[in-house]
């Protein structure tokens, strides 16, 4: 097999092999119901418990029983922020930001037109949030708050616990949809004002089709699926148990070692950068001047069309995304680099380049080493391009543009 280079770690991770290897028994001698009495459900079910705390351990929760196990992270932000509305059925206002996941954006979109009130806080050139504004927005009618913890396309770290202490000041519950960070860095959600937290397995390392929200002690909960007891009446639906048990393994893999290995990827995702504004001309990080996820790095290349460069990466192997998964397919810029201000011709030229643990320093010359080429062969083609590179030559004399 020709080069397979795989820098979409947040689109989806490859599962590892102890995870597969763990699932593998609970697809085939251990297939009881874990509500059934019988032997057969009561070893499943002591592994669910098993799960949970590998979870729980992995966010740093006081107590396994926090953890509700759902299908995917779009569930647990569906059935947080619904949870709370339901909760407090006299607030009509939601408070989240311009650049959270679809599975937040589009749902408080849905919500707007179902008559509640959405504050969609902005954030500035480096994609981070004014908390002054954030404080700002919160009224007596402010049913929740929900901000995500990493932004998915530029990697960019909201201060959680300082939006935390200003949100529970006022006595309103605040989710965080933490599924970028959960496993790429240490998360200690007891520690945190935060009382819902909505992760996923497949983004470390586990398997798809799981994911779990925590739900602190003591914050009222209405269930989002709604049928038999499963999960102490917060989750109906008999258990995708393998899909559990794979969750557990890689949340009890993912964490050792964490903050090492997150140095590791930083170094590998520092050298890329520095490689790609070397040698490309008309090249920025967007989100540099904020703290980031130590695995993201969003590049963006003036004048030149995202998927054109996906396309000609793809012919090297080297596997990465213009942006978020879910919205890859539509030609709409991104909505988080639109909030960001990055002008037209920065914006459709995003690449998001998402390291993991499986990457090595060799895989990254071989990308700084491709993608001046790729960048070369596409200025050439585009009439914007050619125009760029004459204004460049104007600047450098002749010269090949240089960004440090
Ligand atoms: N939230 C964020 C920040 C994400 O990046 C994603 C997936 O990319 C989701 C939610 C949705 O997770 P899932 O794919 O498990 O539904």
């Amino acid at each position: 097999m020709g080069t397979e280079i795989y820098f979409d770690n947040n689109a989806t991770t490859r599962p590892l092999p102890e995870v597969v290897a763990a699932m593998s028994p609970f697809l085939t001698e251990f297939y009881g119901n874990p509500s059934s009495i019988h032997r057969f459900g009561s070893q499943v079910a002591q592994k669910i418990g098993e799960a949970r705390t590998q979870v729980a351990s992995l966010i740093g929760a006081a107590d396994p029983i926090e953890v509700v196990f759902t299908s995917c992270g779009t569930e647990g932000d569906n059935a947080a922020i619904r949870g709370m509305l339901e909760a407090r059925p006299d607030k009509r206002h939601i408070v989240t930001t311009e650049v959270e996941h679809p599975a937040v954006l589009g749902l408080c979109q849905h919500l707007e037109k179902r008559g509640y009130r959405v504050s969609w806080l902005r954030v500035n050139q480096d994609g981070m949030l004014d908390l002054e504004e954030l404080g700002r927005s919160l009224t007596d009618d402010t049913a929740l708050v929900s901000v995500m913890h990493a932004n998915n396309e530029t990697g960019v770290l909201f201060p959680i616990h300082r939006i935390g202490e200003i949100v529970k000041a006022k006595g309103i519950p605040f989710h965080v949809d933490a599924v970028q960070v959960a496993g790429k860095i240490p998360l200690k959600v007891a520690e945190s004002p935060v009382d819902l937290l909505t992760i996923s397995g497949h983004k470390f390392h586990g398997p798809k089709g799981i994911g779990a929200l925590y739900v602190r002690r003591g914050v009222p909960f209405p269930p989002f699926i709604i049928g038999g007891h499963q999960e102490k009446n917060r989750r109906a639906g008999t258990e995708n148990v393998a899909g559990i048990v794979g969750m557990g393994e890689a949340a009890g893999r993912m964490q050792r070692n964490l903050a090492q290995e997150a140095e590791g990827i930083r170094k590998l995702r520092d050298q890329l950068e520095q490689g790609l504004l070397q040698s490309c001309p008309d090249c920025r990080v967007n989100g540099r001047g904020s703290d980031r996820l130590p695995n993201t790095s969003n590049v963006s290349f003036r004048y030149l069309e995202g998927e054109s460069i996906l396309v000609l990466l793809d012919q090297f192997g080297i596997c990465a995304s213009t942006g978020s998964a879910c919205t890859a397919g539509s030609s709409e810029p991104s909505h988080v680099l639109r909030a960001m201000g990055v002008a037209p011709d920065w914006l459709q030229g995003a690449v998001r380049f998402s390291l993991s643990r499986f990457n090595t320093a060799e895989e990254v010359r071989y990308v700084n080493e491709k993608v001046p080429l790729i960048v070369q062969r596409l200025q050439g083609l585009s009439a914007l391009g050619k125009l760029a590179e004459e204004r460049e030559k104007a600047r450098t004399g002749g010269g090949i543009g240089v960004r440090g």
